[in-house]
This record gives C-alpha cells, structure tokens and sequence, in this order.
C-alpha cells in the first residue's frame, strides 16, 4: 500500500505471534494487489479503465469496499468523493507540480459518487461516465487493518494492534491490563520531527488522522496538500488534522478525510451524527473535540 504496516500481538509464545502476524501480512498484501491504484492489473484499475463503457466483474471484496466507499460519500455529502480520481491525478506532491486551474475545473464533472454503480449479485462495478476513476486512496489503508484484525482474531490472537500508516485498529488488552496508547501528531512543529500533540488510548477500536503535512508543497507561501476538495478540485483549505476514533478502520479512514474536507463546524456535526469521536484541528490551530473523546484523550503540548 506504499507505506509502513506495523503489526503488535499479544501471544503466550513467539512462534504463534510470528504465524498469526504473517498471515495478517499476507492477507494486506492480497488487498493491495486488488486494491492498489497504480498497478495495471488490479480490481481497481480495470474498473477505471472501463470508465463510460462496461461494468466490470470483481470480488465481492472489492464490491464491500466500494460499497463502502459511496456510503461515505453520500453521509459526507461528497465531502469525501471516492470518484476524486481524475483530480488526484493532475496533482504531484514530490515533483510540486501545480495542475492548470483550467484542467481542473474541465474534470470536475467526472467527480461525482452518484456515478458510481454497484450491482451486489453480479459482483460487477460500473463507472457510468469516461473519464471518471475511482480513488480507494482515503479507504483502503483503514479496510486493510480491519482485515488483518480479522487474520490475528483467526489465528487466535486476542489482544494486538495494527497500523497502516496513520490507520490503526486495536484490539484486547495488554498484557498489563490497558489498552493500546496511539499519538496523534501535532501538524506543526515548526521544523522539528514527529512532535506529539495528544494520545488516546483504544480498546477495541480503530483510529486514523489526515493531515496537510503529509504530502504537500509550499508554492507562494500556500500549502497545496493531498486532500481535494471534490467541489473546487484544490486542497481543502478547512482544516491542519482530523483524527477519528469508531469501531472499523474503513469508517476512520474515510470520515477522517471526508470530516476534513468539511471543515470543523460541519464536520463536527457529520461525526456526532455517526456517533464516532474525533479531534478537529483548525486551520488556525483551534482544538475541536466531540464530548465524547473528553476523558480518552491526554493533551501533552502546545498545538
Ligand atoms: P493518507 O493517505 O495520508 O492517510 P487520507 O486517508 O486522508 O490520507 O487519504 C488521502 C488520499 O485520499 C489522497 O492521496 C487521495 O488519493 C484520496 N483523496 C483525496 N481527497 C479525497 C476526497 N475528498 N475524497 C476521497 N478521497 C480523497
Ligand atoms: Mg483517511
């Protein structure tokens, strides 16, 4: 998935941890491989390749992702867009390439959830439009650690955690009797690395952030960052972090990213609506909490 999965357990010998952690490896690997937006031969990529012509047949793995995905869409109002595809792709975050204002309104039409079809029986998914690609960038990470939660539980594991990037799902206890400690990084260290801003601690659930300092570029004194707003085509300009906490890693992935795009009023409102907890940072630094997080949440900084 392009990034670093770490994968902890708690197990009575070194030998069933080592087996229970390989097979929750193997099973993310086998999701990257249908999942993966880069890799010509994915689920994925022949769903955006036959945009505007025909529904393809996938797995119905592929299809609960997807599912997924739209049901985000709609519950954020398209805040978060899993059709954000032809956007995402003008943009380069390690080359600092700007696209030009006029290819990105031209796109914005492609970018548009309701377009995006799912036939659950025939396991088949349809892009209605030409043009349009499906971006599983802001959901995959999360769905990966609910599945190789789901491998360790098989394997017999009770307590463990699981961090795809920034998306991470706990579950059990340590062997000391508490949960799992996460941090939650502050956005803005004014140079210096990994700082944290607050941690909480899980018990049987998944948590994840997004954030504008984790691929991104300065031109003209802007950030230009990796989450779009689906309406302009450009960065959200809402928010620095949102962190979620629920019980799935596919929801904290996803809302974490549509929440940003929100900013923090509505996106307050959408997480109290779900019942999920989370952490807005504002672009001006304010601290936005749901009651709920008060109490699971330790503040150690300034922010
Ligand atoms: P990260 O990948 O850093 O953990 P996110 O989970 O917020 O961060 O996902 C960002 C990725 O999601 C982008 O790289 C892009 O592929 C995709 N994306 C960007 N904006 C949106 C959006 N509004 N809706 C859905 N996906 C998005
Ligand atoms: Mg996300």
């Amino acid at each position: 998935m392009d990034t670093i999965v770490a994968i902890s357990v708690v197990s009575a010998t070194e030998e069933k941890a080592d087996k229970a952690i390989e097979a929750a490896f193997s099973r993310i690997d086998a999701l990257d491989k249908t999942l993966n937006f880069f890799s010509d031969t994915s689920e994925l990529s022949r769903i955006n390749a036959q945009a505007g012509s025909a529904p393809v047949a996938v797995s119905p793995e592929t299809v609960e992702v997807i599912a997924k995905a739209i049901d985000t869409s709609a519950k954020t109002e398209g805040a978060f867009d899993v059709t954000i595809g032809p956007e995402i792709a003008l943009w380069d975050f390690v080359s600092k390439r700007m696209p030009e204002d006029r290819t990105v309104k031209e796109r914005l039409p492609l970018v548009d959830y309701r377009n995006m079809r799912i036939d659950k029986e025939r396991s088949t998914v349809f892009l209605t439009k030409k043009g349009m690609r499906a971006d599983l960038g802001a959901i995959a990470k999360g769905y990966a650690a609910d599945k190789a939660v789901g491998e360790l539980k098989r394997q017999g594991i009770r307590a463990g955690l699981v961090a795809v990037a920034g998306d991470i799902r706990a579950f059990g206890l340590k062997p000391d009797g508490s949960g799992w400690k996460v941090g939650i990084r502050n956005p803005r260290t004014g140079g210096k690395d990994d700082e944290i801003l607050a941690t909480v601690e899980l018990r049987d659930m998944a948590v994840s952030t997004s954030g504008d300092y984790e691929r991104y570029f300065m031109k003209d004194g802007i950030r230009y960052h990796h989450i779009l707003d689906p309406k302009t085509g450009y960065p959200a300009t809402g928010c620095r972090s949102v962190t979620v906490l629920a019980k799935e890693g596919v929801d904290t992935d996803s809302f974490s990213t549509g929440t940003f795009v929100l900013g923090p009023e509505k996106g307050m409102k959408v997480l109290e609506g779900m019942g999920f907890e989370g952490m807005i940072l504002d672009k001006d630094g304010r601290v936005f909490t749901t009651p709920g997080l008060k109490g699971k949440i330790e503040f150690k900084g300034q922010h």
